[in-house]
């Protein structure tokens, strides 16, 4: 049966794919940000146009003196990099009443762009700088949101990051669906059936949740909540290796290998072994698991969020092609 998914509240920059709200009053086009529309809800947000900052403007740049860093107009070097602060700081403390599971924000801007902003020494006719930084807005949001997953909309191109964003922000939902009910059973079965996802990312901060979902050390229930929301993060944070991958697939192997031919082994282990020297991708061997667990009829395993840690219709093999 095909898994629900709550829909996660992904916080995104208003000119991608929503309005022509860049400095030239144009708008980025995105696959990746037009596919998630009907699974998410998208709350929009312009730094520059929300501190009234007219459309189209000057472009702005990220000016360098020292330590401090300044968002001015690239022409004019007019400064605004208070009224920046001031905005993203009111903003951010007003969505803070909100559960948000994820940021999609614009690459390379100097208010948005989440790490490849590039700087400069001076307004006018100045080359970059070799260091690069983060906009404005999206250091005000990492600051307040550290543990939230964060990308750009040229980072989501490439097919590892996309996947392991979509697998963070849809578990986070899921999570956060459970959160309120404070029902340690109904973290046991959260626990219970994200077992395979989390060793595959992390098999240590596994362990830290699965004694905490124990609870030996007699943590009140909201207490073992914020603990496991915490550790639940450290451990989405990883993606997951290649060599983690290969060990928790050969978890799941174990439960058929009695049951299975000697020929059928073979066909897997060597396409797991494929899958080690990076000559097929991760959802072969995967697969090759999947259809013993529908063959045999597993239900444990059938309920196990590693075989669609997000909605199906999201899988897009496309790839930048850039690496990670
Ligand atoms: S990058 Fe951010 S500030 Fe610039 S136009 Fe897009 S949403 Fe507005």
């Amino acid at each position: 049966m095909a898994r629900i998914f709550e829909k996660p509240t992904i916080l995104l920059s208003k000119c991608i794919e929503h309005e022509p709200c860049r400095y030239d009053k144009t708008m980025i086009k995105s696959e990746v940000i037009r596919r998630l529309m009907p699974y998410v809800k998208y709350i929009t947000v312009c730094p520059e146009s929300d501190i009234g900052l007219p459309i189209p403007r000057q472009a702005l740049r990220i000016i360098v003196a020292g330590e401090d860093s300044k968002l001015v107009f690239s022409k004019s070097g007019e400064d605004i990099t208070d009224k920046m602060k001031e905005f993203s700081h009111e903003f951010l403390e007003d969505l803070s009443s909100q559960e948000i599971h994820g940021a999609i924000l614009k690459s390379r801007s100097p208010s948005c762009g989440i790490k490849d902003v590039k700087t400069y020494k001076s307004c006018g006719k100045s080359c970059a700088l070799s260091k690069k930084t983060s906009g404005l807005f999206a250091e005000s949001f990492i600051e307040k949101y550290p543990d939230t997953p964060i990308e750009d909309e040229g980072r989501l191109t490439n097919y590892n990051i996309r996947e392991h964003f979509f697998t963070r922000i849809f578990t986070l939902a899921d999570f956060k669906s459970i959160k309120d009910s404070k029902s340690i059973n109904e973290l046991i079965k959260f626990q219970s059936k994200n077992k395979y996802l989390l060793m595959a990312h992390s098999p240590g901060n596994l362990k830290i949740l699965g004694k905490l979902t124990a609870n030996n050390s007699n943590l009140d229930i909201t207490e073992i909540f914020d603990a496991y929301e915490c550790y639940l993060n450290k451990a989405l944070a990883n993606r997951p290796s290649p060599m983690r991958n290969v060990n928790m697939l050969l978890h799941l192997f174990g439960y058929f290998s009695k049951d299975i031919t000697k020929d059928e082994k073979v066909f897997f282990l060597d396409n797991l072994e494929s899958y080690a020297d990076r000559k097929v991708p991760f959802s072969v061997p995967l697969a090759i698991i999947h259809a013993w667990v529908i063959r045999f009829e597993n239900e444990y395993l059938l309920n196990q969020t590693i075989f669609e840690a997000f909605p199906s219709e999201l899988i897009e093999v496309t790839d930048s092609g850039k690496g990670l």
